[in-house]
């Protein structure tokens, strides 16, 4: 039974939360702490949000602390995740959430907004992947801990199977998610590291405030969701603890939807 020897269910383990002083990444952050997991709020640029996190953690009883880093560059992940094992000896779980959006038509595109987009999207996550499962396999399992020698979750997105014009480096780069997690996956299933990832539909954060900005907007955008209501981040945070849990032992190398049905291909209720 969950959670039934009354220990939170990630109780003793040691997370990094990339990008987690806002959006997805901050309600992913508050519910791993809320679930008994000590915290590495990772944020790019401002210390005061991630500062609010990490507080949030505090007040719910685990431990937190924030620690700057660009995902995109190799010096920087080193940095947070030797500050993450010197401040907590180790790491048992990584959510690889760091995103951005540079949107252009195709035909106007800038390499440079390709590349960016790639660097924090993709490249982040194959460092930030590289650097969990390197500390994984040198800790191995630890059986009171978790049957897992670690768990990766990357934050990937229905656009890792649904393609979007205007948005071709964005959906470019969780393709590109998709198979590094699987592939990582299949190469590191043997030594006990099991990787997934989550893919959101649409979640209420500041990456899309433009595209629900007005009540018509809100209304288009709901066309797209069978459920009916626009995601909060909660609703990932919640997928997230699960799949850092044992609860999902045996889950590895998939993607967990939480689109409230938008792959169900909505668009073709009524036209066929
Ligand atoms: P957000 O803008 O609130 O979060 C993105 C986070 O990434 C921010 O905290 C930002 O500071 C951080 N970040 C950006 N560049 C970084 C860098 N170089 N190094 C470290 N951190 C960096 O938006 P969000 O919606 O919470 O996005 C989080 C993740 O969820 C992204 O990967 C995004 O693609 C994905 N996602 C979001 C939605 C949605 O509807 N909101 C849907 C699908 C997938």
């Amino acid at each position: 039974m969950p959670g039934s020897d009354a220990r939170p269910l990630l109780h003793s383990q040691i997370a990094i939360v990339t990008g987690g002083s806002s959006g997805i990444g901050a309600g992913v952050a508050r519910a791993l702490g809320a679930a008994g997991a000590k915290v590495v709020v990772n944020y790019h640029s401002e210390a005061g949000p991630a500062n609010e996190v990490v507080a949030d953690i505090e007040k719910a009883g685990s431990e937190a602390i924030a620690v700057q880093a660009d995902v995109s560059k190799a010096a920087d992940v080193q940095r947070l995740f030797a500050a993450t094992i010197e401040k907590f000896g180790t790491v048992h779980i990584l959510v690889s959430n760091s995103g951005i959006q540079k949107d252009a038509a195709f035909l106007d595109m800038t390499l440079e907004d390709w590349q960016r987009v790639i660097d924090v999207n993709l490249t982040g996550q194959f460092l930030c992947v590289q650097a969990a499962a390197r500390e994984f396999v040198k800790r191995g399992v630890q059986p009171e801990i978790s049957k897992a020698a670690g768990k990766i979750i990357c934050m990937s997105s229905v656009h890792e199977i649904i393609p979007w014009a205007g948005h071709v480096n964005y959906a470019a780069s969780k393709g590109g998610v998709m198979l590094l997690m699987k592939s990582v996956a299949q190469e590191l299933a043997p030594k006990k590291i099991r990787i997934n990832s989550i893919g959101p539909g649409a979640i209420a954060t500041p990456i899309n405030l433009e595209a629900r900005d007005t009540p018509a907007e809100e209304k288009d955008l709901l066309k797209l969701i069978p459920y009916g209501r626009i995601g909060e981040a909660a609703d990932i945070g919640k997928v997230a603890v699960w799949l850092a849990s044992d609860e999902s032992d045996y889950v590895t190398g998939t993607t967990l939807f939480a689109d409230g049905g938008m792959l169900l291909y909505p668009g073709f209720v009524g036209n066929g």
